[in-house]
């Protein structure tokens, strides 16, 4: 069945159920105007929205309804999560051609409905409308969160201890493999694709740093590590001095870039899409933040470099030697096709 056999009204009716996750606070669901709720007392709202275009962000005929659906919610909840909030509700926008199949969009709404079933958001409304050829998905979040607790780019301070909540360079691997059509056997190449298809929001890791108080800048790596602390640094007015041995890189990009002649620090550096957060802490408290990190989540927070007063992002490699490393992630406008 395509779009264009139930219609607009039709989809709707379709979708709607299990939109409702959380429903306190809500007043009104999808079924009217727009939506009602309650907005949280004492705590500051949050708003994000990203849009994902056929043919820019997805090829639909390469990538799974749900997968998608997983996806274009994940990079919205991360958003939230560089914020120290919680996701609360979801609106979700569709363009489609009338011939676009049900069972994709179908499933695009069932990885949506199980990634905000994980992390207790409401799917609380959007619009549906028909385009001429490509598939247009706009997500926007609400988050919230306590206005003493809110982490922004702009507050890391010289001599703070820069860390991540994850590995680097994952996702971009994982592309590589879509881009070459590389089978996923062994498993840790699965695994490898998993992270650039469907990547983790760390919106726990985001809450938890950000209600410990110790925390003074956050982002996510959406980007690629030194675009993404590209922007930490100039939004604070900061430099960065980054450890190329203690990037964290996986044991799966180890073995990818063994056998594909790689260089796993580059791939973390420039690879975007981890959606991990870089967050900054004063010196005093980064042992005990790296340790309650580790007992609330058994990971590790990687500590890989620190915020200094120079102005510029420097790396140290291996053999010592100290270089400038350009803010070259991705780009819309210089790396992708509209340059
Ligand atoms: P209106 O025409 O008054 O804007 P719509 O008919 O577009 O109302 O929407 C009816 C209800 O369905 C609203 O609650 C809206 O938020 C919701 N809705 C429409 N499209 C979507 C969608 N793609 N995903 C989730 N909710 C949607
Ligand atoms: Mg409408």
């Amino acid at each position: 069945m395509k779009l264009r056999d139930i219609g607009e009204f039709g989809f709707i009716d379709r979708i709607r159920n299990g939109c409702l996750i959380r429903p306190r606070g809500v007043v009104q669901a999808i079924g009217d105007d727009a939506a009602a709720f309650r907005p949280p007392v004492d705590r500051l709202m949050l708003l994000t929205t990203d849009l994902l275009l056929e043919g820019v962000h997805f090829v639909a005929e390469a990538t799974s309804g749900s997968n998608l659906g997983t996806k274009a919610l994940a990079v919205n909840f991360s958003d939230i999560a560089a914020m120290g909030g919680d996701a609360l509700d979801t609106f979700v926008s569709i363009a489609a051609p009338g011939d676009a199949p049900l069972d994709f969009l179908d499933d695009l709404y069932r990885g949506m409905k199980a990634l905000a079933t994980e992390f207790d958001v409401n799917i609380l409304g959007g619009d549906t409308t028909g385009s001429l050829r490509d598939v247009v998905i706009s997500v926007a979040v609400t988050g919230s969160v306590p206005e003493d607790e809110i982490l922004l780019r702009s507050a890391a301070r010289p001599g703070d201890i820069l860390f991540s909540t994850g590995f680097l360079g994952d996702s971009r691997a994982g592309l590589h493999l879509i881009l070459n059509r590389v089978p996923l056997e062994p498993t840790w190449l699965s695994n490898l694709f998993n992270a650039h298809v469907t990547p983790r929001p760390h919106l726990h890791e985001g809450r938890f740093l950000a209600a410990g108080k110790k925390v003074h800048a956050a982002i996510d790596v959406s980007d690629g590590l030194s675009s993404d602390i590209g922007h930490i640094v100039r939004e604070s007015h900061v430099g960065a001095l980054l450890h190329a041995s203690r990037i964290p890189v996986s044991p799966n990009l180890q073995m990818f870039c063994a056998r594909f002649g790689f260089d796993p620090v580059e791939f973390a550096l420039i690879g975007g899409e981890d959606y991990s957060l870089l967050v900054t802490v004063p010196e005093v408290h980064a042992d005990a933040v790296a340790e309650g990190y580790l007992n609330r989540f058994q990971r590790p927070l990687y500590p890989l470099g620190e915020i200094t007063d120079s102005d510029k992002i420097e790396l140290i490699a291996d053999n010592g030697r100290l270089r400038e490393v350009p803010p070259t992630g991705w780009d819309h406008f210089r790396s992708g096709k509209n340059k």
